[in-house]
């Protein structure tokens, strides 16, 4: 570690805030070996001393960045922990045979039927919402799901 030897009057190379650039600033107050004070020799602003921009930054980030991002991705396995509970409700009328029908848009499905999704998994289906739709109830909450979807030739 290279100590530098400063003192009150000494150019030194500062963050000016002020001119949003780092410059060349003459030093005018210093606390032991750090200096805390600069002038500005371009805009002549006395400001604290920063050595640079990214340093006050980095600082800051970190410490808000960490308690703030876990926050957002707690709050949402809570909501979908309820829709979980009234799933396992309808799970446990599901018989074990025969296992659930395949979720495929082409098949028409009716309401208590259980079927297999590829990315939801075993859900039931709780109403029929339309002529080519279902609502159907999987383990991460209501889904509305398409069916009866006429196959094109094309
Ligand atoms: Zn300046």
């Amino acid at each position: 570690m290279a100590s530098m030897s400063v003192g009150p009057g000494d150019d030194i190379d500062a963050w000016c805030g002020k001119c949003l650039m780092v410059l060349s600033h003459r030093i005018i107050a210093m606390v032991g070996s750090q200096v805390k004070k600069v002038e500005c020799l371009t805009c002549h602003a006395v400001h604290a001393y920063k050595r640079g921009v990214g340093e006050k930054r980095s600082e800051g980030t970190s410490r808000t960045s960490t308690s703030g991002a876990v926050r957002v991705s707690k709050s949402s396995p809570s909501k979908s922990g309820k829709a979980e509970n009234e799933w396992k409700v309808f799970m446990a009328e599901a018989p074990d045979d025969p296992a659930p029908r395949r979720y495929n848009v082409f098949e028409s499905f009716s309401v208590s039927e259980f079927i297999d999704h590829p990315t939801f998994g075993v859900g039931k289906v709780i109403e029929i919402t339309g002529a080519e739709k279902i609502l159907v109830i999987f383990k991460e909450g209501r889904k509305t799901l398409v069916c009866n979807r006429a196959r094109s030739s094309g």
